[in-house]
């Protein structure tokens, strides 16, 4: 068997970190298993869907280098693979449904079905529709829906997961696969797809385990084959444990994580290891090392916790790992004030004291704006004066700054704290910086000494 796997994106917002993750699993078990992996755009919800959400998906797809094979912007065996482009296959799928006996057209309208359901719950009992189109269509009325009529019994399947599990769909109603205005619903749609593009393993999130056996018996109405294996995924909850919600956690946001500087490699490493666990002590993964290592069996059943701490951990690792000109090149679109010499000389201190590249901006804004000079009190003053007369004739090293200054507070008879602290605060304006003698090296020297000046009120 050629493995296919896919992921089925709703171009109907940002693009987000579940859409990661997925896809993560289905690129890993694809590329373990010399598979192809699809990329198919869910938009069907024709209100919902913007063309710019559909390039964000794709760019973040990218920038995590989880890169498909088959996909709308790629083409491929089976394209369209929008399957908004894709509505006469699901049309006539559902006219050979009708056909063949296995779904009818529903004339009931909203109100009507309303009502059958407020019924139902006066009656506490679950709603399940009536057959009332089956039985006895109403005449004269030309608006319909198409409804899949559920034939009841149970419907078993292989989850890689959680292994076999088994439905009873008696208390499914018939339910609707083609809407009124002539748009197939997701649970129509998907599983034509899926068969129709012979997909082998469907990996997605676990919120959908509940939508197999609806998809299941509408593959097996069509007469296709069913896909091999389904996997349904552990869902990524907020670092609160609860359900993540666009609105009330950033987290979601993918793109939250590149503006921050987090490094895609980085990212994958953590999203691989939320969820899954290699059972080993190793945390720190290579993405070839993710694809040998990596099997469903190890996946957890329960929700996984999001997990700031352990994010920020890993990237910071990853940082640290990073050759000075990587690292440099990483921080360049952070940092657009500053030339590139000035990035590569900053690269040695900051590597050790950043989680994420976004700290850079913090550390070093100070180099393109001035900082407000303090009011500084006599005693301090002095010592100001005394750095500058121990600096004013230093080659611009770190070393020989940091020789110059040692040499200073050594004189002055207070702690480097005391010392340095003014220092610090009339160079960059910061409570968090970084060592003091980088902090002077990588101002061109005359803006420190200006500084300094400025501060002790000397006419520089
Ligand atoms: N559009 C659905 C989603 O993004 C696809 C689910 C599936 O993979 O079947 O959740």
């Amino acid at each position: 068997m050629s493995v296919r796997v896919r992921i089925a994106p709703s171009p109907t917002g940002f693009a987000h970190l579940g859409t990661a993750s997925t896809a993560l699993y289905n690129v890993l078990f694809a590329r373990k298993e010399s598979g192809t992996f699809v990329l198919r755009v869910d938009d069907t919800d024709v209100e919902r869907n913007r063309p710019e959400y559909e390039q964000l998906i794709y760019e973040s797809l990218r920038w995590l280098g989880l890169d498909w094979d088959e996909g709308p912007d790629k083409g491929g065996p089976y394209e369209p693979y929008r399957q908004s482009e894709r509505v006469d296959v699901y049309r006539q799928e559902a006219a050979r449904l009708i056909k063949d006996g296995k779904a009818y057209r529903c004339y009931c309208t909203p109100e009507e079905l309303e009502a059958e359901r407020k019924q139902a719950q006066l009656e506490k009992r679950p709603y399940r529709y009536s057959r009332r189109c089956l039985k006895n269509s109403p005449e004269g009325r030309s608006v319909f829906a198409v409804r899949f009529q559920v034939p009841g019994g149970e419907v078993r399947f292989t989850d890689m997961i959680r292994g076999e599990m088994k439905f009873d769909t008696d208390l499914i109603g018939d339910f609707i696969i083609m809407k009124s205005d002539g748009y197939p619903v997701y649970q129509f749609a998907s599983p034509v797809d899926d068969a129709v593009m012979k997909i082998t393993h469907v990996i997605r999130g676990e919120e959908h385990l509940s939508n197999t056996p609806y998809q299941l018996m509408l593959i097996d109405a069509l007469g296709y084959e069913r896909p091999h294996a389904y996997a349904h995924m552990p869902l990524i909850l907020a670092p609160d444990g609860t359900k993540m919600s666009k609105r009330k956690h950033p987290e979601m946001n993918l793109a939250l994580y590149r503006e921050q500087g987090y490094l895609p490699e980085a990212l994958l490493n953590y999203l691989a290891l939320l969820g899954w666990n290699p059972g080993t002590e190793q945390e720190i993964f290579t993405f070839d090392e993710l694809v040998h290592a990596f099997s469903f069996d190890r996946v957890q059943h329960a929700g996984a916790r999001f997990d700031w701490e352990k994010l920020n951990w890993l990237n910071g690792e990853y940082i640290r790992k990073l050759s000075d000109d990587e690292l440099a090149a990483r921080l360049r679109p952070f940092l657009p004030q500053l030339d590139e010499e000035t990035i590569k000389k900053a690269v040695p201190p900051l590597r050790t004291r950043m989680h994420k590249l976004a700290q850079a901006v913090d550390y070093l804004d100070y180099l393109w704006t001035d900082p407000q000079p303090p009011a500084l009190e006599t005693e301090t003053t002095l010592r100001l004066r005394s750095a500058i007369d121990a600096l004013k004739d230093v080659p611009w090293e770190p070393d020989r700054i940091e020789a110059a200054l040692e040499k200073a507070v050594e004189e002055s008879g207070v702690s480097k704290g005391k010392f340095y602290t003014p220092l610090r605060d009339v160079l960059t304006g910061k409570k968090v910086a970084l060592p003091i003698h980088y902090g002077f090296y990588l101002l061109p020297k005359d803006v420190a000494m200006f500084r300094l000046h400025r501060a002790t009120n000397i006419p520089d």
